[in-house]
């Protein structure tokens, strides 16, 4: 490899904020935060995690008159 042009890959530490699960990947960074994971995103839990998306079609429909 040519020297001084790569920039250092290593190990770093992937934090969901989420569920605070962690697990390992690689990166020129030590840690790196992310939004949702493999651990909590619906499409692999299978079930929304979003309880006030549901209160708001509640709100929406209580007020047009919807059941
Ligand atoms: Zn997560």
């Amino acid at each position: 490899m040519k020297k001084g042009i790569h920039p250092n890959y290593k190990k770093c530490t992937v934090t969901c904020q989420s569920c605070g699960a962690t697990f390992e990947s690689g990166s020129i960074k030590d840690s790196i935060k992310v939004d949702t994971c493999s651990n909590c995103h619906p499409f692999y839990t299978g079930r929304q995690r979003f309880a006030a998306a549901a209160g708001r079609i509640e709100k929406f429909n209580k007020k047009y008159g919807i059941k």
